[in-house]
């Protein structure tokens, strides 16, 4: 399959991680071979975003997943950078709050799907409901594994209602996660940014692994596709992301709504005569 399509995990697809290389670049040589065509897109994605805002018919759901020092906050600023606020919004999930967690696990995502016309970039998502939870055994196993069902029939009811669901799943190694840690450590502007449980949380890679495995395995719908997308280059990351995006967007169909007024008549009553005056 061609980039970057390969990226996208076909329905029943086994995935292992260990057969992805993270620092796979295509056939792009560097950033500056790459910068006219993002500019492009990221030009074209504006002129998407509004359209989708326009046509008010249908919305976009962007899920971002990765370890952490993945690429997650970057990759938001990135998407929506170009985006108009009105229309496009972050959506991001910590821990749950005592109320979250009273509730079922899907009630606090569900609330914040994006509306018709709206795109949402969720960073994290229900996900880390058979991550985090799993790896650290929040809940019992015999309740996080019937989640992979319950996840794909909640997505496929937003697909049925209009939204479209892309995922992306920023996949670094544990070499580059490291280093951007040091770059946290080292950076006065990126301080804030680190903490203990990063690195604890480094100690359950394998595990996390294991569970993206499984989540992405068992949840990538044609409805709802996960794409893994190389993230070691943040560049290559950017560039894969807008290609995928503008590519989706596009085959949506969008179209600008037909006027709700007759165009001529105002044109005709205001302007004809008067611009003259
Ligand atoms: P950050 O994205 O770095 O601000 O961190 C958010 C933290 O919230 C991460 O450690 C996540 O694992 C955690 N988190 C997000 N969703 C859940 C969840 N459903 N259950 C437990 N922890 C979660
Ligand atoms: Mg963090």
């Amino acid at each position: 399959m061609k980039y970057p399509d390969m990226f996208r995990v076909e329905p029943g697809t086994r995935v292992k991680l260990s057969q992805i290389d993270p620092d796979y670049k295509g056939d792009d040589k560097d950033q500056s071979a790459v910068q006219d065509e993002l500019a492009k897109l990221t030009k074209r994605l504006a002129e998407l975003q509004y359209l989708m805002y326009a046509e008010c018919k249908r919305s976009f759901l962007i899920v971002l997943q990765a370890v952490d020092g993945g690429g997650k906050d970057g990759t938001v600023n990135h998407v929506i950078a170009s985006m108009n606020p009105q229309g496009a919004t972050v959506q991001p999930f910590k821990v749950p709050s005592a109320e979250e967690l009273a509730h079922d696990y899907l009630w606090r995502i569900h609330k914040v799907t994006p509306a018709k016309g709206r795109v949402v970039v969720f960073n994290r998502s229900h996900y880390e409901d058979v991550l985090v939870v799993r790896v650290h055994g929040l809940v019992p196993p015999e309740v996080w594994s019937g989640r992979y069902d319950e996840i794909n029939a909640f997505e496929k009811l937003l697909s049925d209602n209009g939204t479209h669901i892309i995922k992306f799943f920023l996949y670094i190694d544990k070499k580059e996660q490291l280093a951007r840690f040091k770059q946290r450590l080292e950076d006065p502007a990126k301080q804030w940014k680190i903490s203990e449980s990063d690195y604890k949380e480094r100690e359950f890679w394998d595990a996390y692994q294991n569970a993206y495995e499984d989540a992405i395995s068992k949840c990538s719908t044609a409805d709802a596709p996960w794409y893994i997308i190389p993230a070691n280059h943040k560049w290559c990351r950017n560039v894969a992301i807008s290609r995928i995006l503008v590519a989706t967007m596009e085959s949506m169909g969008m179209q600008f709504p037909a006027p709700s007024v007759n165009i001529e008549e105002i044109r005709r009553q205001y302007h004809a005569a008067k611009e003259s005056r």
